[in-house]
């Protein structure tokens, strides 16, 4: 009985110390997902230069980088983002 208790002890014991790796796993599976989620410059017509006045950080999906001259993120597309560039999904700030 008291041998069982002390196998099911280690057995808890070994799963709670694997569960930080599993949940770091995880968390990492779904940073890949989501940048695998966003569309390719290439597809996108992305330029880096404003296009018919239009530009990124005019753009609703645009996320600015530390100074309004760093190269930020879009939700979008993939990569680093260039504030006065342009791409076909450009989409105006509300
Ligand atoms: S959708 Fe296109 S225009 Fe808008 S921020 Fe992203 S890359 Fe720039």
């Amino acid at each position: 009985m008291e041998k069982d208790q002390n196998m099911s002890r280690a057995n808890l014991l070994a799963k709670l110390a694997v569960a930080p790796l599993a949940i770091g796993a995880f968390a990492a599976l779904k940073i890949e997902e989501a940048d695998a989620a966003k569309t390719a410059k290439s597809a996108v017509q992305y330029v880096t230069h404003p296009v018919g006045g239009k530009q990124c950080s005019a753009c609703r999906f645009f996320k600015a980088g530390k100074t309004a001259k760093a190269a930020g993120q879009c939700s979008i597309v993939d990569g680093s983002i260039a504030p006065n560039a342009y791409c076909v999904a450009f989409a105006a700030k509300s």
